[in-house]
């Protein structure tokens, strides 16, 4: 069975959002971008909107990961309200948003895909641990490349003190551009299949906390 999706991505990056769109067809990509901020003190709220009214039907978020999608990206003025709003507020809360498995919703699958543009920020070469002595692929998911939403459910179960996972440690999946492209169904039913293993149990989100206006 195929899986709908649900695209969140930086403005920058829509060249590749046409591009997915294009490859799995529109009828695979559902919902719309936030573009408004839901005003309201109730997180379940806020999340049930989200849900309904941008992610309707869809099972797997897909994450471009360009070089705009970081934690540390910063503010942005307003001269309309007179104060800076965080660069990522919609980002974060779409990604919030996939995670929440409160009423009548299930928890959806989180893809992050690796834009051309980050590939040498985020992959490095290898490395020997030199607390567990394995051989470690250099993987930077950090708040310097992506929303800590992404990181502290990539890296979200380590099975090393150092911390990093094996596979089964994350719930995220990770994928560089140019393989997702050549068979996307293999990543999007990868990052579905996350939410029926026992690594799901362990996702969070509602404790991860940002300056979302100053
Ligand atoms: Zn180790």
């Amino acid at each position: 069975m195929s899986h709908n999706c649900f695209i969140s991505f930086k403005k920058e990056d829509e060249y590749y959002k046409k591009e997915i769109l294009e490859k799995l067809g529109a009828d695979r990509i559902k919902g719309r971008s936030l573009d408004k901020w839901i005003e309201s003190e109730d997180i379940d709220y806020i999340m049930q909107v989200i849900r309904s009214q941008y992610m309707k039907n869809t099972s797997v978020t897909l994450f471009l990961i360009g070089k705009h999608s970081s934690e540390n990206e910063g503010f942005e003025y307003s001269s309309e309200d007179n104060c800076y709003y965080n660069k990522q507020n919609f980002i974060i809360r779409e990604l919030k948003a996939t995670f929440y498995d409160g009423k009548g919703n299930r928890r959806s699958g989180l893809l992050g895909i690796v834009l051309p543009d980050m590939y040498d920020a985020i992959y490095g070469g290898s490395y020997i641990c030199s607390h567990c002595g394995e051989k470690i692929n250099t993987v930077r998911i950090n708040s310097q490349t992506v929303i800590r939403e992404f990181s502290e459910n990539y890296y979200l179960s380590p099975n090393c003190e150092s911390g990093h996972c094996d596979e089964s440690g994350r719930f995220c999946v990770l994928v560089k551009y140019d393989d997702f492209i050549k068979n996307p169904d293999k990543y999007i039913d990868k990052a579905f299949d996350k939410t029926n293993a026992e690594i799901n149990k362990k996702v969070h989100w509602k404790d991860i906390n940002h300056t979302y206006k100053k």
